[in-house]
């Protein structure tokens, strides 16, 4: 134990966004994975996903301008105000902010949006993005948008956001081995996010599985990152209805159900590079069962040898890898 490990039992199903007053579901969704960048739904059958999730009772979606997800939004929240929906952007400029929130909402069918953050903060990256940061700022005093922050995989990042007044949320990437993290280790991105918390910082994780490294132990991995008394809330990627269903248990330390984990296992799934993959070859070296090589500057995987470890994905800084 770290000293800021969570412990075991039933938690709290929902609980508020540090300061913001926003009460959320301690389980978001995550829309990158329904999105045509990952399963590539059909916008029907993707707004059904969201829209069981919905009925669960899970009330908060994750989502960014670059998944292309919001016409799946658009039609599951139809008479759902009270889903609270995070978007991100990597605007730097006013002008290129007030663009993304123009077209969120207009995305979404929203007059606004309840969580913008920039997309992929680091330390120094938050200084070229304040005119973006301040605009945001605005819309928050016109009622566009209700709170403002930053995703980052950055430890320096969460530390430099916690003393930043104008941060109302940061969406970090935590989990058990610190996996994607482009400096410091879990322990101080735990310590990082303690802290941010303590000073009314809401702090919804993501990539508490590893971007798929830690599937084999889902309930261990999420339900760790779940029980971090600092952590409002965890984002996971989700594609089906039963995984919402699992998920939502495991957040809430709930038992789950053998027949669920099983259906839920039983799913086919196979190795996805995301088209963001520069083609560096870091994975290529690192699978011991010759799958991947990289073709055309892009890994390319080799289905027929590929056993669906997921060890490949813990090189890939850039989370190009996933089992899905
Ligand atoms: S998937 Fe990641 S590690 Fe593999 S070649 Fe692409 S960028 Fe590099
Ligand atoms: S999932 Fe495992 S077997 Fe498949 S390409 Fe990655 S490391 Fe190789």
């Amino acid at each position: 134990m770290t000293g800021t490990e969570g412990g075991g039992g039933e938690r709290p199903a929902y609980g508020l966004l540090g300061r913001t007053g926003i009460k959320v579901s301690r389980l978001c969704f995550g829309a990158l994975t329904i999105s045509p960048l990952q399963a590539n739904l059909p916008i029907r059958e993707g707004a059904d996903v969201l829209r069981r999730a919905f009925d669960l009772g899970i009330n908060f979606v994750d989502t960014a301008e670059i998944y292309r997800t919001y016409p799946y939004l658009r039609e599951a929240l139809r008479g759902r105000p009270e889903v609270v929906l995070a978007t991100k952007t990597y605007a730097y400029t006013a002008e290129g902010a007030e663009k993304s929130l123009r077209l969120a909402m207009d995305g979404v069918g929203r007059s606004w949006i309840d969580l913008f953050l920039l997309h992929e903060q680091e330390e120094l990256t938050l200084d070229g993005h304040r005119p973006a940061l301040e605009y945001f700022l605005r819309a928050k005093d016109k009622g566009l948008v209700r709170a403002v922050g930053f995703s980052t995989h950055s430890v320096a990042a969460v530390r430099k956001g916690a003393g930043m007044d104008e941060v109302d949320l940061i969406h970090p990437l935590m989990n058990r081995e610190g996996l994607g993290l482009i400096d410091g280790t879990a322990a101080e991105m735990f310590a990082a996010a303690k802290a941010a918390h303590e000073r009314g910082k809401g702090i919804y994780a993501m990539k508490a599985l590893g971007g798929g490294h830690f599937y084999a132990d889902a309930e261990g991995a999420l339900g760790q990152i779940a029980a971090l008394p600092f952590v409002d809330a965890v984002a996971v990627g989700l594609k089906t209805p039963e995984e919402a269903e699992l998920d939502w248990l495991i957040v809430r330390g709930l038992p789950v159900p053998d027949e669920l984990r099983r259906r839920v296992a039983a799913r086919p799934r196979r190795l996805l590079i995301e088209e963001w993959c520069q083609g560096c070859g870091d994975c290529v070296e690192r699978c011991a069962h010759g799958a991947l090589s990289v073709r055309k500057g892009r890994a390319a995987v080799d289905d027929s040898r590929c056993l669906l470890c997921g060890y490949c994905a813990s090189v890939c800084r850039d989370f190009c890898l996933k089992v899905v």
